[in-house]
């Protein structure tokens, strides 16, 4: 499978990469990103040889379609990762909450957060194919929680790679921060920064874009590569466990193969939507898929009208952190995908230069035949909370966005849902606390506590051990300080 540029090509770059050069520098002409020249396709039968399969057979087979430049071997040693799962043979438990909602649990990896799905088996690949290249590189990240443990639990030890993560000191959960500064390796660097999620992005992409900074790094001998979710390495990953939800439906009887179902994703970035909506385009039967998204809703907007606006935008901080996003990178692709590279440049220009931009009427039907959305606020969720606990059904406040989209968007009551499930409530336990018990603790550890013993569950080992466990990271600065604290740990 050879990668394009969603906005065109500036006659100096190849026009056509490979995916192994698509990972390992992700960016492109016109500041765009590597999208696949062509989808593959699998038939029904290809789905029905897959239903007893087990996700790293499917996996296996899905990748093989994309014919990807990975040695076979590194390919099952990167899917092996999903062994580290909570169960092995069934790395994603698909659970039926309501008659017709079923929720595709992402989180059974080791940070307890769908970012697993990808990351995990993406480091071994990248690290892999550096190594074959003799080439060493500078991973930098920037989180607002979830990917930064999920970046340095992936790549911790590996080989010609090395971690530079920025975090926003007091912006994140106890949870989340121990998750990093516990993380003890040799390659990782872990820093957080006076400021918000926003200045550890803002850092993070003048870095990648500095000149003066690389001349520093190639001093080491080292180049510059980025985690983040537009890398394709992410979302190729990302497609496999739609289709094995949707064999799972097959299997426990909710639905016959080749039903139609919804699939229910909360949004930030779109890597997840999108890794939905390419199973839908290689053959998944799909009616439609729901974005689901919190106050922070320019992605409701954009489907509900066509119209992307900025302008008076501002981040608004709510109970679902990892969704609160302005700038939803992945959404390039999928116009691209549709309307093309021509079109998609014009459209991103716009948003950088004006802040906004407007579909034409048939490009709106176009996207609205495969996508509906809504919004849910923080008192909405935490009343959805309260009701699925109600049947016993422990969700993050991430997962609880869906179910107002699940109760807004379906067109076709008769269609099945899967809502997809980005984190464990052991990553955001005072919300769930408050939500189950009424009582407001800030402290994670006591929330925690609070929970298991409402609910009548165990905290996983994952979890509980952090807070034994030694820092190992204790770098704070200053935004100005970030350059030299890399350049530092490097020495
Ligand atoms: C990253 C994340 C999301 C958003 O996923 P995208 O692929 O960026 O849309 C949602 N929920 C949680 C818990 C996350 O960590």
């Amino acid at each position: 499978m050879n990668f394009i540029e969603t906005r065109g090509n500036d006659g100096h770059r190849p026009t056509h990469i490979t995916f192994s050069q698509a990972i390992l520098s992700p960016m492109s002409s016109f500041g765009g990103i590597y999208s696949p020249e062509s989808l593959p396709q699998f038939s029904r039968d290809f789905l029905a040889s897959h239903i007893d399969s087990g996700y790293k057979k499917l996996a296996k087979d899905l990748l093989d379609l994309f014919a990807v430049d990975i040695d076979g071997a590194v390919i099952d040693e990167a899917l092996a990762l999903y062994d580290l799962f909570d169960d092995p043979s069934n790395p994603v438990p698909v659970v039926k909450v309501y008659e017709d909602l079923y929720v595709s649990e992402l989180f059974h990896g080791p940070t307890r957060a769908f970012k697993d799905m990808a990351l995990q088996p993406f480091g071994k690949v990248l690290s892999a194919v550096a190594q074959q290249r003799q080439e060493k590189y500078l991973i930098l990240a920037a989180t607002s929680g979830d990917t930064g443990p999920a970046a340095l639990e992936t790549f911790k030890n590996r080989d010609n790679v090395q971690v530079a993560c920025l975090y926003p000191d007091g912006g994140t959960s106890d949870v989340q921060r121990l998750q990093m500064v516990t993380e003890d390796a040799a390659n990782l660097k872990v820093i957080g920064i006076h400021g918000d999620f926003d200045d550890a992005q803002t850092a993070l992409k003048t870095l990648l874009v500095s000149e003066k900074f690389k001349a520093a790094l190639q001093k080491h001998d080292i180049s510059l590569s980025a985690a983040n979710s537009v890398n394709f390495g992410r979302i190729i990953f990302q497609t496999i466990y739609h289709v094995y939800s949707y064999l799972e439906l097959v299997r426990q009887g909710a639905i016959t193969l080749g039903e139609p179902v919804y699939l229910n994703v909360p949004s930030g970035n779109f890597g997840n939507a999108l890794g939905g909506y390419y199973a839908m385009k290689m053959g998944l039967p799909v009616q439609q898929i729901h974005i689901a998204s919190n106050n922070n809703n320019i992605l409701t907007q954009f489907i509900q009208t066509g119209v992307y606006d900025l302008r008076q935008a501002k981040v608004i901080p709510t109970t679902s952190p990892a969704m609160d996003i302005l700038k939803s990178s992945n959404i390039e692709r999928v116009l691209f995908d549709l309307f093309g590279p021509e079109r998609t440049k014009t459209l991103m220009l716009q948003l950088d230069n004006e802040k906004y931009y407007r579909l034409e009427a048939e490009e709106l039907a176009q996207l609205q035949a495969i996508f509906a959305a809504d919004f849910c606020n923080d008192e909405e969720g935490l009343a959805y909370i309260k009701q699925a606990f109600a049947v016993d059904y422990l969700m993050c406040p991430h997962t609880a966005t869906c179910f107002k989209a699940y109760d807004t968007c379906r067109g076709d009551k008769s269609i099945k849902t899967i809502v997809y499930s980005t984190a464990e409530w052991t990553k955001f336990s005072p919300m769930i606390a408050y939500a189950l018990t009424g009582e407001k603790v800030a402290d994670d550890k006591e929330a925690l506590a609070l929970i298991a013993q409402k609910a009548k569950v165990t905290i996983p080992p994952q979890i509980s051990k952090l807070f034994d466990k030694p820092i190992a990271q204790d770098t704070v600065v200053d935004k100005q300080q970030i350059e030299q604290a890399i350049l530092a740990f490097l020495d």
